[in-house]
């Protein structure tokens, strides 16, 4: 098959076409190189099966393809505030663009929408039938309500228009190739712990996450993707749900470290909680996460290691 790939360079993006293409597609991977890098997709750039366009989506793009996986946002608060008009216009208009290139080419889309559409939740865990808590005016709403508008349009394109939409509501991923210096927790913590700096809680760190392996986060994406008729939102995270605090302690032991803890404060409209309720994705696409948080956390430091100097 012919995919797009949007956000291709960024972090979840570069192991997407990687699988893609060694499963025998041709993949197209557009990114506008924001928080993307060339270092990313590299080792792709011979392979005949992959094509790097440098492109933004907020533009339109004429492309013959089959399927479109719209991943082209920044995810990392740091770097979605650093530029909020720029990050809704990513959102939305980049939902527009691709949904007008999958209407004309006939290609099905899936679109990476997010857990924070459920916002600081008021349900737990997170069914997709919740509706949210987002605060529409927050320093977050700019990514946040984006992703919810993204998912109104793919699904007002498939009631009208009959694309054929997936919306895969992504939790907390992580692993190799997340920026050092992208601000997320994992990366902000193993970069910390390899340095022997304090790692920084914010608040109490009594907040919680659940963490997804990409590689796992990945499996449930192509399965999406490749399952028939399955238009409404579906969660893909790990259920495992842990504090912030608990995620410092595991990280400095898989480093060995002999980092300490400094607290900051919590940045607004933080979200206290927040895990998956994963049903759906076991039930529809037969979907389970099955690489523990430990040994995910091995993977990742390992490829930090050869990239963070300390
Ligand atoms: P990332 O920042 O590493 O990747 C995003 C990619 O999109 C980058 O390569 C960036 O250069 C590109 N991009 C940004 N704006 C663009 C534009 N206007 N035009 C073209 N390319 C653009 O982030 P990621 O963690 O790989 O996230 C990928 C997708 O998954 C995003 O849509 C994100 O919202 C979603 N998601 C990620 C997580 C997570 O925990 N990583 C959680 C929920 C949802
Ligand atoms: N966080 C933290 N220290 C850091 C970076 C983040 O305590 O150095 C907290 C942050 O306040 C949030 C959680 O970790 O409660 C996850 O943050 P991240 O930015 O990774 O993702 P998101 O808030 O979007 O889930």
């Amino acid at each position: 098959m012919r995919i797009l790939v949007t956000g291709g360079a960024g972090f979840i993006g570069s192991h997407l076409c990687e699988r893609l293409v060694s499963e025998g597609n041709e993949v197209l991977c557009l990114d506008n190189f924001f928080t993307g890098r060339r270092e990313n997709i590299f080792h792709l750039l011979d392979n005949p099966r992959f094509e790097l366009l440098r492109h933004d989506v907020t533009e339109p793009i004429l492309l013959e393809v089959d399927q479109i996986y719209n991943l082209a946002c920044p995810a990392s608060p740091v770097h979605y505030q650093y530029n909020p008009v720029k990050t809704v216009k990513t959102s939305v208009m980049g939902a527009i663009n691709m949904l007008g290139l999958a209407k004309r080419v006939r290609a099905r889309i899936l679109q990476a929408s997010t857990s924070e559409v459920y916002g600081d939740p008021l349900v737990h865990p997170q069914t997709e039938d919740y509706w949210g808590n987002v605060n529409p005016i927050g320093l977050r709403s700019c990514y946040d309500e984006g992703k919810r508008l993204a998912e109104t349009l793919m699904t007002d394109y498939h009631r009208q228009n009959k694309v054929d939409i997936r919306i895969a509501r992504i939790f907390n991923t992580y692993g190799p190739r997340m920026l050092e210096n992208d601000g997320r927790v994992v990366s902000n913590f193993i970069v910390q712990a390899l340095r022997g700096q304090p790692l920084t809680l914010y608040g109490e760190g009594q907040q919680t996450r659940s963490f997804c392996y990409v590689d796992d986060l990945l499996e449930g994406l192509i399965r999406l993707m490749n399952t028939e008729n399955q238009h409404d939102p579906v969660n893909l995270g790990n259920p495992g749900e842990f504090t912030i605090r608990q995620l410092a302690e595991e990280v400095i032991k898989t480093c060995e470290s002999k980092s300490s803890f400094t607290y900051m404060p919590l940045p607004a409209d933080d979200p206290r909680q927040r895990k998956p309720d994963i049903t759906r994705a076991q039930t529809v696409l037969g979907w389970n996460p099955t690489i523990p948080l430990r040994e995910g956390l091995k993977k990742t430091v390992e490829d930090f290691k050869t990239r963070v100097s300390v």
